[in-house]
């Protein structure tokens, strides 16, 4: 298959990881952003094809699993209210809120259904005026255009019983935010490839600067991610702290205007929780003046947050490259996809459940 099997060859892949290992005189750290190519990484061994000296972190871009508790928490209490129904994407159905999740309310009577797009909930409302249709809208840049459309359609086709639960969150900051932590060890990032299909390259250039960090744009095949990793293992040994694309057979210098548009119309940026890492300034969507009768939060009079509890749940030092997951004592253990813990056990791109699904034992 074009454009795929080719980025999975193996040849090509031992080939970029010799280039690595004649170009590394010292030790380096980065962190790739998307949990997907987290996933990559550990089901095709890239790490384990990496020279010692050259350390991968997992970063924050999991959307699932950056989703705050009290978010989780708002869902349920909406899907067990009577009259409504409480839409989502799959993953976001099975991640723990503070005593429970959507499946086990689903499972309980609740009606909670999985969609495959948010205009999939528009029409669930027009199809059942009598309810109120919520969609409990998480992710990235990647799913803002998508999320931003349903409102926009549920506007002008006058759809008075749908509304959005917004737990939209941003790269940019968050990358600033593990930047400037005194923790943070990273020293180049792999960033992700499809935020940049929708956003450019072009919000990256100021903080490759402002912080003197490589940043290359990395696809989600093995070899993609290698030729990542070549590119800012190059760009670190030279001393260089630049911004570089070789996923332009995807990502152009250039955002996607009609995204940007729609999600311009529909969404303003602002402060945003980040589960397990705190909040962040200016790193999320809400909904913008002219849309905000389709928040759910403004809609529905909802119970105030609990105090965060306690938890054994490492996640937010997982999400933020200070903890790798098979160094969290609860992994594998009392941590597990069956009863997880935590989101990053649960979704399709945490890194727990990678390293739980190819790397355990
Ligand atoms: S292994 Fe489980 S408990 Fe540990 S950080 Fe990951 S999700 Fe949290």
């Amino acid at each position: 298959m074009k454009y795929l099997d080719e980025y999975r060859d193996a040849d090509a892949a031992r080939r970029y990881a010799d280039a690595i290992a004649a170009a590394v005189t010292q030790p380096w750290t980065m962190m790739e952003i998307c949990g997907g190519q987290t996933h990559a990484i550990v089901k095709y061994g890239v790490d384990e094809l990496l020279p010692d000296g050259i350390t991968l972190v997992h970063g924050p871009g999991c959307p699932v699993c950056v989703t705050p508790i009290a978010k989780i928490d708002a869902a349920i209490e909406l899907a067990r209210r009577p009259n409504v129904i409480l839409t989502s994407f799959g993953d976001m159905l099975r991640v723990p809120g503070t005593e429970t999740d959507l499946l086990a309310v689903k499972a309980a009577g609740a009606d909670v259904r999985m969609v495959y797009s948010p205009v999939d909930a528009v029409k669930i409302a027009r199809a059942n005026p009598d309810k109120e249709v919520i969609f409990f809208a998480v992710g990235f840049e990647t799913t803002a255009p998508a999320n931003a459309m349903a409102v926009y359609q549920a506007a002008r086709l006058d759809v008075p019983n749908f509304s959005v639960l917004v737990s939209h969150v941003l790269v940019p900051p968050a990358i600033e935010a593990i930047l400037s932590s005194p923790t943070n060890r990273v020293q180049a990032f792999l960033a992700a490839g499809h935020v940049c299909t929708v956003m450019g390259t072009g919000e990256y250039y100021p903080i490759a600067e402002k912080y003197h960090v490589p940043i290359v744009v990395t696809g989600f095949e093995p070899v993609d991610i290698l030729q990542g990793i070549l590119m800012a293992v190059r760009q670190l040994e030279a001393g260089r702290a630049e911004v570089e694309n070789p996923y332009n057979r995807v990502v152009r210098t250039e955002a996607n205007e009609t995204a940007l548009r729609i999600m311009g119309e529909v969404f303003r940026v602002g402060d945003r929780e980040w589960r397990g890492i705190g909040t962040i300034p200016q790193s999320g969507y809400e909904l913008a003046p002219d849309y905000e009768h389709f928040d759910a939060e403004r809609r529905f009079d909802l119970s105030p947050a609990p105090p965060a509890a306690e938890t054994e749940c490492q996640s937010g030092l997982v999400l933020q490259g200070v903890l790798k997951p098979c160094d969290c004592p609860a992994f594998g253990t009392r941590c597990t996809p069956d009863k997880p813990l935590g989101a990053p056990m649960v979704s399709n791109e945490g890194a727990c459940a990678a390293y739980y699904r190819y790397r355990r034992g």
